[in-house]
């Protein structure tokens, strides 16, 4: 029964050495437990700042404990009354091959619809992320401009995709040439490939010749301090991620941006999908709906192998993934 650790708190770039493997005994249930087989597990940005102690809205990982995270498994042993062997759940859960759990905080998922692993992507976490930040923060009306960073990840793709439904103007920024031409089969109407693009302000002016009515900042860093430029007024931001910062060794510095923020009379608002909590249900039930109707689809970076976990989740870092990432442990 293999699990990892976190072996030490990463200085910049964490690396295979911030994680450590070992091997524990298979557990067994007790009354009122059930043995958990992990067949996906999902790897996501947060993740980087767990592994600091810096105080944030969720508690560090300790070091030389299991790291844990979304995962979706299977009951293999059941002493509990309302879970039995064979039901399919998602959870909080260590990254570990069989898991001990009393059943608190477990989600059964249904076998019969769409894929289990969407319970971590599109109807999981991040697409409930890109469904309230878009839909609750950014608010976008007919034929606004919409900006999307990280647009061909996880949350960025179906924040696009929901921009489009409201019909508005969708532009997403991405780190490939694969990954432009994946947003525009998703149906934006302009990607930038930020990698290769030699001037990204001029880019995204070029892009958003109408100015910017609403901007999900999943990066944050020089696309942000760009896109704030175009901001038209009454703008809405909705903070959602900084990945360009996760790993930085001190707070970058860069332009300021209330100013803009002030002669656009912007709103910009942080969150955390958390906040959310109790509208969870709500937004699952409509990205089913929008999923089984083929108005949203949704790509995943599958993985194989519980021994290719953190060299998924630092390929978060290099852009790796298109959609979701994840790593497929078992079978069912
Ligand atoms: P993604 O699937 O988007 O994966 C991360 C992507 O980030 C990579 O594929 C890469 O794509 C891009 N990236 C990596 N480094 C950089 C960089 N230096 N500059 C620009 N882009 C970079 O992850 P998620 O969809 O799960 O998460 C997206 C963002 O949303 C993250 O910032 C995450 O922390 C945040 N988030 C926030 C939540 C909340 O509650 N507020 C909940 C869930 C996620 P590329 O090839 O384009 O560079």
């Amino acid at each position: 029964n293999r699990t990892i650790l976190l072996a030490s708190r990463p200085q910049g770039k964490p690396t295979l050495e911030t994680f450590q493997f070992e091997d524990r005994e298979r557990p067994t249930p007790s009354k009122g437990q059930v043995v958990l087989k992990t067949l996906y597990v999902s790897v996501d940005p947060y993740m980087r700042g767990r592994m600091s102690d810096a105080k944030s809205y969720i508690p560090p990982f300790e070091v030389g404990q299991p790291i844990s995270g979304g995962v979706v498994a299977e009951v293999v042993e059941s002493q509990h009354p309302e879970l039995s062997v064979g039901t399919v759940v998602t959870g909080n859960l260590p990254w570990q091959e069989y898991s001990l759990s009393d059943g608190k905080g477990l989600t059964p998922v249904p076998t019969d619809g769409p894929p289990i692993s969407y319970y971590l992507g599109i109807l999981g976490m991040p697409g409930l992320t890109a469904y309230f930040g878009l839909l609750d923060i950014c608010r976008p009306k007919e034929g606004e401009t919409v900006v999307v960073s990280g647009a061909a990840g996880a949350v960025g793709s179906v924040v696009g995709q929901l921009a489009k439904i409201k019909g508005a103007r969708v532009v997403g920024t991405a780190g490939s040439d694969e990954k432009v031409a994946y947003l525009k089969e998703l149906g934006f109407d302009e990607a930038i490939n930020y990698k290769t693009t030699p001037d990204i302000a001029q880019a995204l002016a070029d892009a958003c010749p109408d100015g910017v009515d609403c901007y999900f900042d999943n990066v944050g860093g020089e696309i942000t301090d760009a896109v704030y430029n175009l901001l038209n007024t009454h703008a809405r931001i909705a903070l959602c991620g900084q990945i360009s910062t996760y790993n930085a060794e001190e707070t970058p510095v860069g332009p300021r941006p209330e100013g803009k923020l002030l002669k656009t009379s912007s709103m910009l608002q942080g969150f955390i999908v958390s906040n959310y909590a109790e509208r969870f249900p709500e937004g699952v039930r409509e990205l089913t709906q929008w999923v089984e109707q083929g108005k949203l689809t949704f790509e995943e970076t599958i993985t194989e192998g519980f021994d290719q976990i953190p060299t998924a989740f630092l390929g978060l870092f290099t852009g790796e993934n298109t959609g979701k990432a994840l790593v497929k442990v078992a079978d069912r």
